[in-house]
């Protein structure tokens, strides 16, 4: 079996996971990690509670801390990663995941969704975010309000891609695929 020292993280998420306790990547973390680190894309099918979130989240930080943020860009940091989810209790909890393994990396991540006021969403925008989870509807809202600037993406996520198709979104996930 093969451990996470195996998959060569970069030293603030080997720490995370150390802090968390994780030696051994789960089946589907290790099949999913390796070809993401390859820029390749990825469709992964598992069971809730497999670690899926992982799967996606230790990868995509290894990949933004290798990557510089544009430096002859003024402003605030633009989002480089955009995960959808259906719902705000998914967002909220994939949130936590890049909170809990980039707590040593200095990167930023705030979570968009629908149900509450739009405020502190559009505040955390303005002083820049490199990874933004977000439910479709409120992110084609904020968008359609001209405070969401996807241009910067170049790794996007759709977790549960097959209950957010179910949910109908599959219109405002074209048009948000072709702002990334
Ligand atoms: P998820 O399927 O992403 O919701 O993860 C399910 C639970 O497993 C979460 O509580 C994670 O913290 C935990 N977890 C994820 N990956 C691992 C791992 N490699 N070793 C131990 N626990 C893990």
């Amino acid at each position: 079996m093969k451990l996470f020292s195996d998959l060569n993280l970069a030293s603030p998420i080997a720490d995370a996971l150390r802090d968390e306790g994780y030696t051994t990547p789960t089946p589907i973390q290790a099949q999913a990690i390796p070809p993401i680190l390859e820029g390749k894309d990825v469709l992964g099918c598992a069971q809730t509670g497999t670690g899926k979130t992982a799967a996606f989240a230790l990868p995509i930080l290894d990949i933004l801390l290798r990557q510089q943020r544009d430096p002859a860009r003024r402003g605030p940091v633009l989002p480089r990663v955009l995960v959808l989810s259906p719902t705000r209790e998914l967002a909220t909890q994939i949130t936590d995941s890049f909170a809990a393994y980039g707590r040593h990396t200095g990167l930023s991540h705030t979570a968009i969704f629908g149900g509450v006021s739009q405020f502190h969403q559009v505040r955390a925008l303005h002083r820049g975010v490199d990874i933004l989870v977000a439910t479709p509807g409120r992110l084609m809202d904020l968008m359609g309000q001209g405070l969401v600037n996807l241009s910067a993406v170049s790794i996007f996520v759709l977790d549960e891609a097959d209950r957010m198709l179910d949910m109908g979104f599959i219109q405002p996930i074209r048009r948000i695929a072709s702002q990334v």
